[in-house]
């Protein structure tokens, strides 16, 4: 019918978690009607979860930032872009010239695409000339690509969801799929029913845990405790894999006998768990002909975590569980492409493409490819780590922060120290949808553009990377971010062409080493998985017949216990834990301005009965929960989801504010944040 041949369908990607669905959307008339998912989608033929399929609407709503703010007299008022712009540029100059380019940093954004990340690190780098620039990848999963190039080389995915397929044996770690990412949790699940042997180690029942062979319910902070316990009994019980140990790795010996001078009785009681059970499944888990390995932010944001990362990989290692179809060490990537924006170099050490910045012979490749003269200036240092640049803002040191689409505000822990150190910039710049709690405190704000109204490339966590088509020209007044970042470059006197995606793509196909064989053209429907050669050919399992690195490196890490528990645990002796919900996606910008908003409406805080009892907390009552560092209420839930001690709660709703509560210790190598053990103490509101 006439009606039905107005209908457009475009093909894009789910910018909510790191699985990458592909969706299809029907658009009339330059308005969204359905989001639907292709049948023949590589990464979820045909399927969604409700936030792909349903929680799309915020991209109209009547919240949007249409204008450009800047901070005149207090207030942020309604200006022009080329106000915006000729303001910035004044401000950044003086900064600059005054103080030098490190005293600007920038914090790029997971729902941006591949193309607009790599702008913002060239702006901040070619431009700026500092390596003041940093991603979210920060404060989730840094210590996966830290840890992961420390024992493999590559610190990404190692197989693929799809090999789900080819798999007998599931270990995961710290990780709540079903909720956080729900098409592969799902499969996960679907493999499970069907027979598949499941390792749950986590401290929170979690849907998974509940169809677990073994559940190893550990004390939150103890991941490393309990992996050097398998890794005992597998090597005790001789199920090691001989030959791959002797062939593919080194520092074994060393490793080995550190693991055996381990005392099992005594970690089993750090992680308050049964070490019958943990033999148990490591014997199994050693004993499976290709087992899988899934890994979450349960194991990064810990004071550990690049440890613990260290740890798993010690185990795939043992027991040969990589380099082959149905196997491997596989982080589940929280955001939809924040694998991308670490890609691209939206990090203060590596640049575009992984590449050490203080290298003299990275220096020389960037500036050859970026068309700096060799006796040109160009930052050598390693830049600012996100809570560096805050600890810097608050000393004085950093004087303006660029950020593009974060909500540090509500997001980044501590929040005190948050809102104190974005308080003592002279210039805050945020680009973004809706005012943000960042946003509301910026100078300038800078209205982005959502994922369906632009083109670009996202990188899911497989390390997949896919069109993202434009469904509706940017909301009026608005620009897509790769556009703004654009018009400041050639504000500040670059000339930088107008973002296209097919060019940004081909710029960096030659920058980037791994994507030397990625075109617009190329990528067609479903992608292609980096590295690409570049005759095209793309790469579904990496470390095949050697590693990145030459050979798999052993790393032995002992257990410690977090700071935040030895300073605090005594005043506040619960701990803490956080993690999503199935309806809602980390700081609820998006789905809050959604249906979903009616669905689950509050984070909630699970209470174990006997704490409760103890403590005089009924279900659903109001209760005060606090910290070393602040205080917040909630409600709470009576469950037995959680042990005695342990409490969790959800993040997504800005009035429960739970970075309030949370605390300054980081993971030792890559300083992202441990949300994961947070030392409080409770009781029952107004009491
Ligand atoms: Fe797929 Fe994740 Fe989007 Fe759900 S949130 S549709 S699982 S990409």
């Amino acid at each position: 019918s006439t009606e039905q041949s107005s209908i457009d369908k475009v093909r894009t990607i789910c910018s909510y978690c790191g699985v990458g669905c592909n969706l299809e959307v029907s658009v009339k008339d330059n308005k969204i009607l359905s989001i639907e998912a292709p049948k023949d989608a590589a990464v979820n033929s045909g399927h969604t979860c409700l936030k792909g399929r349903y929680a799309w609407r915020f991209y109209n709503h009547p919240d949007r930032l249409t204008k450009p703010l800047v901070r005149l007299n207090g207030a942020l008022t309604e200006v022009s872009w080329d106000f915006a712009f000729d303001y910035l540029a004044k401000k950044m100059n003086a900064i600059k010239s005054e103080h030098g380019g490190d005293a600007l940093a920038g914090i790029s954004s997971a729902r941006c695409t591949n193309e607009e990340n790599y702008l913002l690190q060239k702006m901040m780098r070619v431009v700026l000339g500092t390596n003041n620039i940093d991603c979210c990848a920060r404060v989730c999963h840094s210590p996966t690509a830290y840890g992961m190039q420390q024992s493999f080389g590559t610190g990404a995915a190692t197989n693929s969801i799809d090999d789900l397929k080819e798999t007998n044996f599931i270990l995961l770690i710290g990780a709540n799929p079903t909720a956080a990412h729900p098409v592969t949790g799902a499969k996960i699940k679907q493999k499970v029913l069907k027979g598949t042997p499941l390792i749950v180690l986590d401290p929170v029942k979690t849907e998974l845990a509940r169809y677990a062979n073994w559940h190893i319910q550990l004390r939150p902070g103890t991941n490393v405790a309990v992996l050097n316990m398998m890794a005992y009994y597998i090597i005790t019980e001789q199920l090691i894999d001989q030959s791959f140990v002797d062939n593919r790795t080194e520092e074994y010996l060393a490793y080995r006998d550190a693991i055996l001078s381990l005392n099992m009785d005594e970690l089993a009681n750090i992680a308050g768990v049964d070490k019958n059970l943990v033999k148990e499944a490591a014997i199994a888990y050693a004993k499976a002909s290709h087992a899988m390995s899934f890994h979450g932010l349960g194991v990064t944001e810990h004071s550990q975590g690049s440890r613990a990362i260290m740890c798993i990989a010690d185990l795939v290692m043992l027991t040969g569980n990589i380099g082959r179809a149905g196997v491997g060490m596989n982080p589940l990537r929280g955001q939809n492409n924040v694998q991308g924006a670490a890609d691209m170099g939206c990090q203060p050490h590596q640049g575009a493409g992984y590449l050490d910045v203080t290298k003299e012979d990275n220096i020389e490749y960037y500036k050859s490819h970026y068309g700096i003269a060799p006796n040109e200036l160009w930052p050598t240092d390693v830049g600012y780590k996100i809570p560096e640049m805050f600890n810097a803002a608050l000393a004085g040191d950093l004087k303006a922060l660029w950020i593009m689409g974060e909500d540090v505000v509500q997001t980044d822990p501590n929040q005190h120290h948050v809102v104190a150190s974005l308080s003592n910039l002279d210039l805050l710049v945020v680009q973004e949808i809706f005012l943000s709690e960042t946003a509301k405190m910026a100078d300038v704000v800078l209205p982005g553009s959502s994922f369906l109204e632009k083109n670009g490339t996202f990188t899911n966590g497989e390390r997949r990377v896919q069109k993202v088509n434009a469904a509706v020209p940017p909301k009026e007044g608005c620009k897509t971010d790769g556009q703004i970042v654009v018009d400041m470059m050639n504000a500040l006197g670059y000339q930088q062409a107008d973002y296209h995606a097919d060019s940004m793509l081909e710029e960096i196909s030659q920058v980037v080493p791994f994507f030397a064989g990625i075109t617009w053209d190329n990528l067609g429907e479903n992608g292609l998985q980096w590295p690409v050669a570049k005759d095209g050919t793309d790469t579904q399992i990496l470390h095949t017949e050697q590693f990145t690195r030459g050979l798999g490196k052993f790393h032995f890490y002992e257990f410690e216990e977090s700071k935040e528990v030895e300073e605090h645990g005594a005043q506040y002796p619960f701990i803490l834990t956080t993690s999503r919900n199935l309806e809602h996606y980390n700081a609820g910008t998006m789905t809050r301005r959604t249906a979903n908003e009616i669905i689950v409406s509050e984070d909630v805080l699970l209470i174990n009965p006997l704490d409760a009892k103890a403590k005089a907390i009924k279900d659903n009552s109001k209760v005060r929960l606090y910290s070393a560092r602040g205080e917040i209420e909630l409600t709470a839930e009576i469950s037995e989801k959680v042990k005695s001690g342990v409490l969790f709660t959800t993040f997504h709703f800005p009035e429960l504010m739970i970075n309030r509560v949370t605390g300054d210790v980081t993971d030792k190598h890559t300083k992202c944040p441990e949300y994961k053990v947070v030392s409080v103490g409770i009781e029952p509101a107004c009491s």
